[in-house]
C-alpha cells in the first residue's frame, strides 16, 4: 500500500518544542538539554529534585503535578509543593529505618499515589527504585527481588499476604515492608505507610547523588529463563526532560496522560519522570483500559497530550469510530504512541478520527528514553517510526563482518543500532555483565530490532530480529505482513510467526482478531488468504491464517510472538511471568 505522508501546517511545525528545521535539530545535543536541568547546588544530578523540588524553587509550588483518578472515579490532587512533601517524608522515612544512599526499594503496586511518592522519595534520598507490576504472581516477585536485593517492600497487606510473606525469611536483604492499607493484626513484621510517613519529617535534604548513582532498576523479560534487570543511572533524566519537550512536545499548560503502568519502563519514564521534569499536569487513572472510560477521561481532564500504546490503539479501533466522537477531544493537542509496531493503518484512523494522527516512537527498556519519533512539527510517515532525535546517532547495520558495517542505502533491511554514550543509556544488566557486553560492539549499541532507513531519513521496523522469518530466500518481516491483514475491514489484530517448512525453510502463518460484529467463518478465513496473497504476493503473504478471539500478550500489551509459535511447535513456553492473559 503507498500510504501518503500526513502533512503538518506551517504553524505547527514552527511552534513545536523541536521546530522541523535541520538547523535546530543540528544544534540541539546532549549538552543543551543538561542546561534545561537546574543540577544541585554544589554540584550532582538528582532525578527527584529535578521533578519535583525544582519547580517549588522556582515557585511553581502551587501548580498541579498529579491528578489521581481512583477506580471509583475519586479524585486526588497533589501540587508539586504537595509532592514535595510527601516525598521528603517517604525519604525521612528511609533515612529513620537506618538506610542509606543505594538502598533498594521495591514497590508492588497499582497505581495508587503511594506509587508515585515511593519512586520520587526514594530518588531523594539517593536509593535505587524497582516498580513491579502488581499482578505478577508469588513467583516472578520473588525472582525479581532476589535477583535485585531488595531492602524495602511498599505494597498492600494482601499482596503482601499472598506473595510475599511466604517466603520473605527466605530475603535476607529484606529488611523493611511497608503497606499502603491497614495491615490485618496478624501481619506484626510490617510498617503502615501513613502513619509512619505522618512521624517523620517534611522537609528532607536530597542525596547528594552523582549523574553515574543508580537510580533505577526496570526487569524486562527474556525469551526464556530469568528475567535481566537493567540499571538506570540518575544522568537518565537529562533525556526524560528532553525528550517529554521535544518529542511529546510537552508545554507549561498541558494536561498529559500517559496509559502505562510504572511497572514497565514507559510508565515510569514517561508516568512519572519526565512530565514531572517538564512541569505538567499528569493524569492517573487507577483503572485499567476500558475504551468508554479512556474518552471520558480524556474528555473531562481536558488532556492535551496523550501517550499511549498499539494495543490500546488498536481496542479503541475495534470499539468503533462513533464512541470516539461522542466525546469532546477537542483539547487534545498531541498524541504519541509506543511499545509495538504502529501499523500504518492506526495511524490513517486516528487522523480521520480524532484530525490528528499518533505519532509513533520508538525505544527500549535498555535505552531508557525515546530514541527515534515522529515530532510534533514533522511530517508523519503512517508506518515509520519517524527519525532519530537530535543527539541521537541510529543507523541501519550489517553485524555479520568481523566489524560493524553501516548500510547506507535506503530501504535496506539490517540491525538497528545506537551510537553509545547517550543520557540515559542502561549501565548494565544486574550480575550479568557478559550478557550486558554482549550488546555493544565498536562502539554501536545493537537494538536486537531489524529496521530499514528511507531517503528523507525515517526509519521503518522491520521485526525483533529473533522474530523474522526466512522463507524460499526471503527475509520476511512480521510487521509488514501484520499491517498487510490489518488493512482488511475485518480484521482488528495479526500477529505473525513462521513455521519451519522442509522445502521453504518456514513458511508465514498468521493469526488475528476480529472487529466487533465480525463472524469468524470459513469463507472469511479464505478471503484473508487471498487479500493477503493480493497485497504482498506469494512469497510472503501466509500460507496459514487461524482466527482467534484474542492473542497472547504481556501485561504492557505487546503481542508475544515467541508464545504462539512454542505453543504450535510444541515448544518449552519459557518465561511466562509476564503473561497478560491465557490467550
Ligand atoms: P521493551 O524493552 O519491553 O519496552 O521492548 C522494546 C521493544 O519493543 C523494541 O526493541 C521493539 O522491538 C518494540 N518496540 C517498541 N516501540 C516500538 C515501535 N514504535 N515500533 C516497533 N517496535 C517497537
Amino acid at each position: 500500500m503507498e500510504v501518503k505522508p500526513i502533512r503538518k501546517p506551517d504553524a505547527t511545525k514552527v511552534r513545536a518544542n523541536l521546530p522541523d528545521d535541520s538547523a535546530e535539530r543540528h544544534r540541539l545535543g546532549w549538552d543543551v538539554a543538561r542546561s534545561w536541568l537546574d543540577g544541585l547546588t554544589g554540584g550532582g544530578l538528582n532525578i527527584g529534585y529535578e521533578a519535583v523540588d525544582r519547580h517549588v524553587v522556582h515557585g511553581h509550588g502551587n501548580r498541579e503535578a498529579i491528578r489521581w483518578i481512583g477506580k471509583n472515579g475519586t479524585v486526588r490532587s497533589f501540587s508539586y509543593a504537595n509532592l514535595k512533601e510527601a516525598t521528603d517524608r517517604f525519604a525521612s522515612l528511609l533515612e529513620k529505618l537506618g538506610h542509606t544512599k543505594g538502598v533498594h526499594v521495591f514497590t508492588l503496586l497499582g497505581r495508587t499515589p503511594e506509587l508515585y511518592i515511593t519512586a520520587l522519595g526514594t530518588l531523594k534520598a539517593g536509593g535505587m527504585f524497582c516498580p513491579l507490576y502488581s499482578a505478577f504472581g508469588p513467583e516472578p516477585v520473588r525472582a525479581r527481588m532476589e535477583i535485585g536485593a531488595a531492602n524495602v517492600l511498599v505494597t498492600t497487606a494482601a499482596d503482601y499476604a499472598k506473595k510475599v510473606q511466604p517466603w520473605r525469611a527466605e530475603i535476607p536483604s529484606l529488611r523493611h515492608v511497608i503497606l499502603v492499607d491497614l495491615p490485618p493484626p496478624d501481619i506484626s513484621e510490617t510498617l503502615d505507610f501513613a502513619k509512619a510517613c505522618a512521624d517523620v519529617s517534611g522537609d528532607f535534604k536530597i542525596v547528594r547523588t552523582k549523574p553515574d548513582d543508580m537510580a533505577l532498576l526496570h526487569f524486562t523479560s527474556g525469551t526464556t529463563g530469568k528475567p535481566k534487570g537493567a540499571m538506570h543511572v540518575h544522568e537518565a533524566v537529562v533525556a526524560h526532560n528532553a525528550t517529554g519537550r521535544l518529542v511529546l512536545d510537552l508545554q507549561p499548560d498541558d494536561v498529559f496522560w500517559c496509559t502505562a503502568d510504572p511497572g514497565w519502563v514507559t510508565g515510569t519514564s514517561y508516568g512519572i519522570i519526565a512530565p514531572l521534569t517538564n512541569g505538567v499536569t499528569m493524569i492517573v487513572d487507577e483503572a485499567e483500559f476500558d475504551a468508554e472510560r479512556w474518552y471520558a477521561t480524556l474528555a473531562r481532564e481536558k488532556v492535551s497530550v496523550w501517550y499511549t500504546a498499539p494495543t490500546a490503539i488498536r481496542l479503541l479501533m475495534k470499539a468503533g469510530d462513533d464512541l470516539a466522537r461522542r466525546h469532546d477531544l477537542s483539547r487534545l493537542r498531541f498524541m504519541a504512541s509506543v511499545g509495538e509496531p504502529l501499523n500504518a493503518e492506526a495511524v490513517i484512523w486516528s487522523a480521520r478520527v480524532f484530525g490528528k494522527p499518533f505519532h509513533d516512537n520508538w525505544w527500549q527498556t535498555e535505552t531508557g528514553g525515546i530514541m527515534i519519533a515522529n515530532t510534533a512539527a514533522m511530517d508523519v510517515k503512517p508506518g515509520s517510526m519517524g527519525k532519530p532525535l537530535p543527539g541521537v546517532e541510529a543507523a541501519i547495520v550489517d553485524t555479520s563482518c568481523d566489524h560493524i558495517v553501516p548500510i547506507e542505502a535506503p530501504m535496506k533491511v539490517g540491525h538497528l543500532a545506537l551510537k553509545a554514550g547517550w543520557p540515559s543509556m542502561f549501565r548494565g544488566y544486574l550480575h550479568e555483565d557478559a550478557r550486558y557486553a554482549a550488546c555493544f560492539r565498536d562502539g554501536w549499541y545493537l537494538t536486537g530490532d531489524l529496521a530499514m532507513r528511507d531517503e528523507d531519513g525515517y526509519f521503518w521496523f522491520v521485526g525483533r530480529a529473533d522474530d523474522v522469518i526466512k522463507s524460499a530466500g526471503h527475509l520476511i518481516g512480521p510487521f509488514e505482513v501484520e499491517s498487510a491483514l490489518m488493512e482488511h475491514p475485518a480484521v482488528a489484530e495479526a500477529a505473525v510467526i513462521g513455521l519451519p517448512d522442509e522445502r521453504a525453510g518456514e513458511i508465514v502463518k498468521a493469526y488475528v482478531t476480529l472487529k466487533q460484529g465480525q463472524e469468524p467463518s470459513e469463507a472469511l478465513r479464505k478471503e484473508l488468504l487471498g487479500h493477503a496473497r493480493k497485497r504482498l504476493g506469494a512469497a510472503i503473504a501466509p500460507r496459514q491464517i487461524e482466527i482467534r478471539t484474542d492473542l497472547p500478550r504481556t501485561r504492557s500489551g505487546k503481542i508475544m510472538r515467541r508464545l504462539l509459535k512454542a505453543r504450535e511447535l510444541g515448544l518449552p513456553e519459557g518465561d511466562l511471568s509476564t503473561l497478560e492473559q491465557a490467550a
